[in-house]
């Protein structure tokens, strides 16, 4: 199978409550570790490259080891997506560059600009058989060059929803009900502590999402800034080394409930950094005297392999669905 756009899959994940991965990837070991998760389980799986990441590892090497990843896992579905692209520019050199699917995010700039870009970067992908994300409402959090402080987040307006697909012609939408980018999702103060000192974030905003699913009913919807920060990953990086405190992400069973919903697509990337750095940092301390890039890159890949399968089967649902 070739790469995919997610039309087909969303229709899907819609119709049998369930929602698809999107991982982001940024090197081989990454790539590998998604792929080999998501065709042992059967799954469809979203691969996606963010500006941090093109800048990081170029374009070309990207799109090159996807295709081998789609060449290795040729029963799955899997599509190549560009997060938060925040230009007609940048869309047209992925859509240009071998992707099935980019998101145009203008959802920082007055509504009529949003439209206004969204709608030039629809016509262009359509024409040339891609598909677009885009974004209303503004998450907190950090990811690569999106920086917005918790607490100056907004959380998406439900009576905007169907006026901008509308006009826009998107075929799916980001909306922000209180997910947040990265592994500090929430300022202290947001939250309680459970009795083991462990902040606890403040629920998500599931009215919003019934409002908006009201308004659009069989849209796909998206949640960005979805990872859950599993605390046993946390506590080994700050067993070997590390210093992550107050580290926390999005309660797995509240991402579960939004999948069973209108949600089709939640994007997981702060948890594969986490699982891979808490296995380096552990292996780096259990063994002083290895030096070869492969003896720490191997369990880091494995780890990945883990966190994507535990994803699958424990929070998108979309295991056996390929
Ligand atoms: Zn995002």
């Amino acid at each position: 199978m070739a790469l995919v756009t997610t039309t087909e899959m969303f229709k899907r994940a819609y119709d049998g409550g369930y929602a698809v991965g999107a991982f982001n990837v940024n090197n081989m070991e990454i790539v590998q570790g998604i792929t080999e998760a998501a065709g042992e389980l059967n799954s469809p799986v979203i691969l996606q490259v963010s500006k941090g990441a093109r800048s990081y590892a170029n374009h070309t090497y990207l799109v090159k080891l996807v295709e081998a990843a789609v060449k290795e896992n040729p029963d799955i579905p899997m599509a190549l997506h560009l997060d938060h692209g925040d230009s007609f520019e940048v869309c047209k050199s992925c859509i240009d560059g071998g992707f099935t699917s980019v998101m145009i995010d203008c959802s920082s700039m007055p509504f009529e600009d949003n439209v206004r870009i969204t709608k030039q970067v629809v016509e262009y992908a359509h024409d040339h058989g891609v598909v677009v994300e885009a974004e209303l409402g503004t998450l907190a959090g950090v990811e690569d060059e999106v920086s917005v402080e918790a607490g100056s987040e907004s959380y998406t307006h439900p009576d905007e929803v169907e006026e901008f697909v509308t006009r826009t012609g998107c075929d799916s939408l980001a909306i922000a009900i209180g997910t947040s980018h990265g592994a500090y999702k929430f300022k202290a103060s947001q939250c309680t502590r459970n009795e083991e000192g462990i902040l606890v974030p403040p629920p998500l905003r599931f009215d919003v999402l019934e409002e908006c699913i009201k308004r659009i009913p069989g849209f796909p919807i998206v949640l960005h800034g979805s990872s859950s920060v599993p605390q046993e990953f946390v506590k080994i990086v700050n067993q070997y080394g590390g210093n992550m405190p107050d580290a926390i992400g999005i309660p797995e069973a509240e991402l579960r409930h939004a999948a069973e919903l209108a949600v089709c697509k939640i994007n997981i990337d702060s948890d594969i950094r986490l699982a891979m750095t808490a296995t380096i940092r552990k292996y780096m301390a259990e063994h002083p005297d290895h030096f070869d890039p492969r003896q720490y890159l191997k369990p880091a890949r494995q780890a990945v392999k883990d966190m994507v399968a535990h994803k699958i089967q424990n929070v998108l649902g979309s295991a056996g669905k390929a």
